[in-house]
């Protein structure tokens, strides 16, 4: 899962990112990761994990990861090329979703772009970037399509969508507004408009404000009234406490947290809040070689979920050997569990779940 982390300059993109390649998962686990400058991986929190180690004695532990990309540089003015615009924007495109970082810290000694703080307007700047850039590919596209359309009538719903979400992306709309068929949502999913992409409004407070999370200041307030008006999440975090935290080994790390009244750090809520709002769940493998966590989607089938290991077996799936994680533990082991019956045959057909522990059976 790849998660771009935007915003105006000045709001602690740099310290949260930099919080997140310090806590960053060992790289050489994650051969499948580009590992850049401007990307930072991350585990994602599982206690599950550890239970399993201990119970098979495996050597390895392999948790899902997240890449965080630093999307900086995305100003007023990207869409009309202003700095690095379109090199940026063209980055956002490969995202799964975007972490939009909005200042809600009030300190004179660090400048605001636009004089002072004011997270609506910021979040509506870097929106216009994203709503522009997506007018000029569908303006592009729509004339294409006309052209094509002459001769081959198949073409004109994709035309009518076309412009719909032009319409609405001129009327300053993100594209997310519009209410789709399921059809439609099909075919927009083929633009890969950024503003249909998941938001996390990462809403940044002062290092005073997190220590009350229940009391949100007027700022976080704000932000959160609008994002239930358009279906995005927001976590509250102090980017500069962040990054301190990441510089903790996990005990000290643990009373810290204590210290400031925190049940978990920001960058585990963000994880936490990414997961949920993009609807995935993890499955579980384990043995003596290594316990691992495997991100899904939910409501992947058996066949599907086992291709994430490897293609092999998606390609030759037989079945799938199942238990949940909780009547493993709660059996002890995995022969107890196989006594009590409690270890599932699952077929082609079966939807995997959070927390399925998996031995998948498959033909080479
Ligand atoms: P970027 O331009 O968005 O990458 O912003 P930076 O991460 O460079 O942060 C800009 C300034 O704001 C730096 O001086 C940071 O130390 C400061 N800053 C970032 N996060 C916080 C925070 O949570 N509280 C306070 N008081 N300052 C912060």
């Amino acid at each position: 899962m790849k998660l771009g982390i935007v915003g105006l300059p000045n709001v602690g993109k740099s310290t949260l990112f930099n919080a997140i390649t310090q806590a960053g998962a060992e790289s050489a686990n994650y051969p499948f990761c580009t590992i850049e400058p401007n990307v930072g991986v991350v585990a994602v929190p599982d206690e599950r994990l550890t239970v399993l180690r201990d119970m098979h004695s495996s050597e390895k532990v392999i948790p899902a990861a997240i890449e965080f990309y630093d999307i900086a540089g995305l100003v007023r003015g990207a869409s009309k090329g202003e700095g690095l615009g379109n090199k940026f924007l063209s980055h956002i495109r490969e995202v799964s979703a975007i972490l939009h970082v909005v200042r809600c810290f009030e300190d004179s000694n660090i400048t605001h772009v636009d004089g002072d703080v004011n997270p609506l307007r910021d979040i509506e700047t870097i929106n216009l970037e994203l709503i522009f850039s997506d007018l000029e590919m569908v303006e592009k596209r729509i004339q294409k399509q006309e052209k094509l359309a002459k001769s081959d009538k198949s073409l004109l719903p994709e035309l009518d969508l076309l412009k719909r979400i032009r319409e609405a992306l001129e009327d300053g709309k993100s594209a997310r507004s519009i209410e789709l068929t399921d059809e439609e949502a099909m075919m927009i999913r083929g633009f890969n408009l950024l503003s249909t992409k998941p938001i996390i409004y990462v809403t940044n407070v002062d290092e005073n404000d997190i220590q009350n999370l229940g009391a949100d200041n007027s700022h976080v307030a704000q932000v959160k009234e609008l994002a239930t008006t358009e279906n995005a999440e927001v976590v509250t975090i102090c980017a500069k406490i962040e990054a301190e935290i990441s510089e903790l080994e996990d005990e000290e790390k643990s009373m810290f947290l204590e210290e400031l009244g925190l049940s978990e750090s920001g960058l585990d809520r963000l994880i936490k809040a990414s997961y949920s709002l993009l609807g995935l769940i993890s499955y579980l493998t384990a043995g003596p070689k290594e316990v691992r966590a495997w991100t899904i989607k939910n409501g992947l089938k058996a066949p599907q979920a086992a291709g994430k290991i490897h293609s092999d077996f998606e390609r030759g799936f037989i079945r799938a050997e199942v238990v949940a994680f909780d009547d493993l533990v709660a059996a002890g082991s995995h022969s107890a569990a196989k006594d009590k019956g409690w270890v599932r045959l699952e077929g082609k057909e079966y939807i995997v779940k959070d927390g399925d522990v998996i031995l998948f059976r498959f033909n080479v």
